[in-house]
């Protein structure tokens, strides 16, 4: 089997430090083990996006010396395949019209007690939620370990198309997985819970789940993920050998000290032949130092 990994960010604001992680730990992975890596821009929802974030987050990348193979793969220009997927689990019976309101939603806590699964709605603008029938009880994480499916919600039917016509981030992902032929997948793990509805999309379109790795989060000094909306700084405000030595130390390569702050390209030579899996932090969230 080829090793086919991916990075897939939003582009909801330039690169910065945690998904700099993310993209340096998936390419590790994938060029350690003589795999491809490919890059996907996953621009789904126009509202959060950040006109020029997508060719600034692939400057970076290309600043980084971090080559993808294949070319770029961006959903919005995927629309017609979502559609597609949406309307053969439709056929099946597996999906059904939702007409719950965000009042009613929290009403149940941010839960989704499946309340309209045996309603048979036909609404004009309606959200899609998928059956979750089959819930996943478990997963094998490569770095955090088996992982069992949260008692609260993860096991609710959820959202495939939003009541705005938007295609959800879990069907998506899972489509474009599939088609890409993606083995081996490495992201944060605040992603661990989509995992569970991942699985039941996979489970659905019979096919076999990848294989997963959850990065420890870089969170700020308040334990929030680092994102545009707390102004992460963008990675390259700082010049990047540093950065990539940061990340390299964030994820535990004991780069050597004469490789500190060397051209990226002698880092990721030396960080892909020394990949080791058994020092990158088993932790779902590592607090950045206030000065990132
Ligand atoms: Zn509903």
């Amino acid at each position: 089997m080829i090793y086919r990994g991916r990075f897939a960010p939003s582009p909801t604001g330039q690169l910065h430090f945690g998904s700099l992680v993310a993209a340096l730990a998936s390419y590790l992975d994938a060029k350690s083990q003589q795999g491809q890596w490919l890059v996907r821009i996953e621009d789904l929802d126009p509202p959060r996006e950040i006109a020029g974030a997508s060719d600034d987050i692939l400057r970076a990348l290309e600043v980084f010396q971090l080559e993808w193979d294949e070319s770029v793969l961006y959903q919005s220009r995927r629309h017609g395949r979502y559609q597609d997927i949406l309307d053969s689990l439709e056929q099946r019976q597996l999906t059904y019209h939702c007409q719950c309101t965000r009042k009613t939603l929290a009403e149940h806590s941010g839960h989704y007690p499946n309340l309209c699964r045996d309603k048979n709605l036909q609404l004009s603008e309606p959200a899609i939620r998928l059956k979750h029938l089959f819930p996943v009880h478990h997963f094998d994480d490569r770095l955090q370990g088996r992982i069992h499916l949260p008692t609260q919600g993860e096991a609710e039917d959820f959202i495939l198309r939003r009541r705005d016509g938007l295609y959800a981030y879990q069907l998506a992902v899972v489509v474009d997985d599939i088609d890409q032929g993606i083995t081996h997948i490495v992201r944060g793990a605040d992603l661990i819970d989509s995992t569970f509805k991942q699985a039941q999309l996979y489970h659905y379109l019979n096919h076999l789940v990848p294989h997963y790795l959850h990065l420890p989060l870089a969170v700020n000094s308040a334990g929030h993920k680092l994102s545009k909306q707390n102004y992460a700084p963008a990675v390259l405000e700082q010049s990047a050998p540093q950065a990539m030595s940061n990340a390299l130390m964030f994820l535990g390569q004991p780069l050597p000290k004469e490789l500190h702050l060397a051209p990226c390209q002698e880092q990721l030579v030396w960080a892909t032949q020394h990949w080791s899996l058994d020092k990158l932090p088993k932790k779902r969230a590592i607090p950045l130092p206030s000065a990132e």
